[in-house]
């Protein structure tokens, strides 16, 4: 998978992206990163990007002339499929099923928005889809489009260890995922108190423990995210 960033800031790359599984499988080629600065296609001699927004208002507006000139320099080989992304919060929410689903792709394009955003020609015209990973307002889409990258990669296959982790995680199903624990098994916390691992979990016995874990799951999504339990209700009928 080839994953090419659009962006005014291309020192912010890898970033997160160079650490851990996701780095790891980035130095062993099982994907790629290509970073584009947007000011290499800048419209006059200081290689600016933006204009004031036509209407009036505060703050600058990313030029679509700048936006299809760095999307054009993009080399384009036969028969691969291929999507554009724009991140902005005035985009569809981010989840776990739309990141598995750009797993597919051979090529993921991502625009990285500054300042006021981008012209809105140019998301049309050139066809990127919008792109939100949450209701809050970030002051640039490089962090945003890292945790879409990111929360991608991990699902291509080789790239975690055990890939079983996969399938027991939040929001592959329809439950968060239950509480971990590990050693020591007995923990002597700062105040002097033992605080113990639940027993069940080292009982051996797998049922049991099954039982406990999707307990747990349902208690904490019934805490936290009730809205998942319902949406999993209405999908059922
Ligand atoms: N004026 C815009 C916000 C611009 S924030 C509005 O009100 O919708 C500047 C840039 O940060 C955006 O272009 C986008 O690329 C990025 N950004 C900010 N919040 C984001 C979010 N929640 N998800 C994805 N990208 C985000």
């Amino acid at each position: 998978m080839i994953i090419t960033i659009l962006t005014a800031y291309p020192e912010i790359f890898p970033g997160s992206l160079g650490y851990s599984v996701v780095g790891n499988a980035l130095k062993q080629n099982k994907w790629s990163l290509e970073i584009i600065n947007l000011h290499d296609f800048g419209y006059d001699d200081r290689k600016s990007i933006d204009n004031e927004p036509f209407g009036g208002g505060p703050g600058m507006v990313i030029r679509p002339d700048v936006i299809e000139k760095a999307l054009l320099s993009i080399s384009k080989k036969k028969g691969q499929n291929r999507h554009l992304i724009y991140m902005t919060p005035s985009g569809k929410t981010l989840n776990q099923s739309k990141m598995a689903e750009f797993t597919h792709l051979d090529q993921l394009i991502i625009l990285c928005g500054r300042f006021e955003g981008v012209d809105q020609r140019a998301i049309e015209v050139l066809r990127f889809e919008e792109i939100s990973i949450g209701d809050y307002v970030l002051a640039g889409g490089e962090i945003a489009s890292q945790v879409l990258v990111e929360g991608c990669i991990r699902l291509l296959p080789g790239v975690l260890g055990q890939p079983e982790s996969l399938l027991e995680e939040s929001f592959s199903k329809e439950f968060l995922e239950y509480p971990q624990y590990t050693r020591p098994q007995v923990w002597k916390d700062a105040q002097n108190n033992d605080r113990e691992v639940p027993k069940v979990l080292l009982s051996g016995h797998h049922e049991k423990i099954k039982q406990w874990r999707s307990e747990k799951s349902i208690q904490k999504t019934n805490l936290f995210r009730p809205d998942l339990l319902k949406k999993e209700k209405k999908e059922r009928k």
